[in-house]
C-alpha cells in the first residue's frame, strides 16, 4: 500500500568491553546478563581474579541493554550500541 512505511526492524546489538585488570571476579555481569552472553575467563587479572569473557558462539547475540555495567561495583565493563557507533561515524563523516 502507497502509505505503509517498509522498514527493515533489526535486532539491537552491542559490543562489549571488558577492562580486565579493573574486575574482581564477582560474577554479577554474568549472573545477570539476560542473554548468556558473558562467561568466567580462565585466565587471572592483575588482582588475581578471573575477568569474564565473552562466550565466543554468542558474541552477537548481546543486544546492548547495559545491564552488565549497571551492575559492575567496578565499572570495568561497558558497552557500545552498534547504531550509536554508526551515527556517530555518520556524524563525524558530515563534520570532517
Ligand atoms: S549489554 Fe546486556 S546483553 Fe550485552 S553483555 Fe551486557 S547484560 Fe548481556
Ligand atoms: S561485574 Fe564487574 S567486577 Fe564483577 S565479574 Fe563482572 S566485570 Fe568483574
Amino acid at each position: 500500500m502507497k502509505y505503509w512505511i517498509k522498514e527493515e526492524l533489526k535486532p539491537p546489538h552491542g559490543k562489549v568491553y571488558i577492562i580486565k585488570d579493573r574486575c574482581k571476579g564477582c560474577g554479577f555481569c554474568i549472573e545477570f546478563c539476560p542473554q548468556g552472553v558473558l562467561q568466567e575467563s580462565e585466565e587471572f587479572n592483575a588482582k588475581g581474579y578471573h575477568p569474564p569473557k565473552l562466550v565466543e558462539t554468542d558474541e552477537k547475540k548481546c543486544i546492548g541493554c547495559g545491564f552488565c555495567s549497571l551492575v559492575c561495583p567496578e565499572f570495568a565493563i561497558y558497552i557500545e550500541k552498534e547504531e550509536e557507533e554508526k551515527k556517530e561515524e555518520k556524524h563525524a563523516d558530515k563534520v570532517l
